[in-house]
């Protein structure tokens, strides 16, 4: 049996940065995230532990509130910045670089009177957040079947979700292009997820089993799987060792391993470690 392990599995820059975060504010005042600080159980779990607690909703503070509100890397709407900003609490935005520059292009868009297209997932936190940095409609589209809700008499400005799909989003495009859509295009998925995508993409084309970590409700683990599993069939995505049926792999077996961005490193080595022993 062989392993190959992504040497991009895990936290990325902007993930670690919020983390790093979240510990640097632990202190004798009440911290509160806006919602979950990454998508990761384990890690939400060991911050509420150390009485850090989650706030999903403005409706949910009150005047009582007192303390530190950290933003998470995905980021948010300027209404909902603004609001806690007013608020008694005190904010520390950990929003990612990455995300910042989106939300500075779309207030571009908005100040030219351009109405901006998104490809990203609607629902996403991500997404969320950038459509709330321009006051003109948005379009969200994730498939190629979507531009049909565009209208061709518009010029548009484009941006797309940090850790999208590099293959959907250039298919997207380019038939875009071929459609003679007006659009000015800015290419915001982030260099972590071409790294992480790109080498998964390549590990998966030579191995016969694939093994992807991550949160079930991670947007860019779910992506790294849909790659991984169009190369490779057996596939598995899973949050933790305990999730891994240890009998499938036999001593033939390559096993490719990587992780998303919010992916802990221990997680991450005690499945190594699990798998390798089925080796011996
Ligand atoms: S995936 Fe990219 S944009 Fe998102 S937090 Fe990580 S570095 Fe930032």
């Amino acid at each position: 049996m062989e392993i190959i392990v992504a040497k991009t599995a895990g936290f990325c820059f902007g993930v670690d940065r919020a983390i790093k975060t979240v510990y640097d504010t632990i202190s004798d005042v009440p911290v509160y995230t806006y919602g979950p600080i990454i998508h990761n159980n384990q890690v939400v779990q060991s911050f509420k532990k150390r009485d850090v607690t989650i706030i999903n909703d403005l409706s949910e503070l009150s005047s009582k509130h007192t303390g530190k509100i950290i933003i998470r890397s995905h980021g948010v709407s300027e209404n909902i910045l603004k609001q806690l900003e007013l608020s008694d609490l005190q904010v520390i935005d950990a929003t990612c670089p990455y995300v910042k520059k989106i939300h500075k292009i779309v207030k571009t868009h908005e100040l030219a009177g351009r109405e901006v297209i998104i490809i990203g997932q609607e629902e996403h936190p991500e997404i969320i957040g950038i459509k709330g940095w321009t006051s003109l409609p948005t379009h969200v589209i994730n498939s190629m079947s979507d531009i049909r809700k565009l209208d061709s008499n518009k010029t548009y400005g484009l941006v797309t979700q940090t850790t999208f799909n590099q293959g959907l989003y250039k298919e997207i495009i380019s038939e875009l292009q071929r459609l003679d859509f007006h659009v000015m295009i800015d290419e915001t998925i982030c260099s972590a997820t071409h790294g992480r995508q790109d080498e998964a993409l390549s590990i998966a084309k030579k191995v016969t089993k694939m093994i992807v970590i991550g949160g079930k409700h991670s947007s860019n683990t779910q992506k790294l799987y849909q790659i991984c599993k169009g190369q490779c069939d057996l596939t598995y995505h899973i949050e933790t060792i305990d999730d891994l049926e240890l009998n499938v792999f036999t001593d033939n077996d390559i096993i490719g391993i990587t992780a998303g961005a919010s992916t802990p490193k221990n997680i991450i080595e005690e499945v190594i470690l699990n798998v390798g022993r089925k080796n011996l």
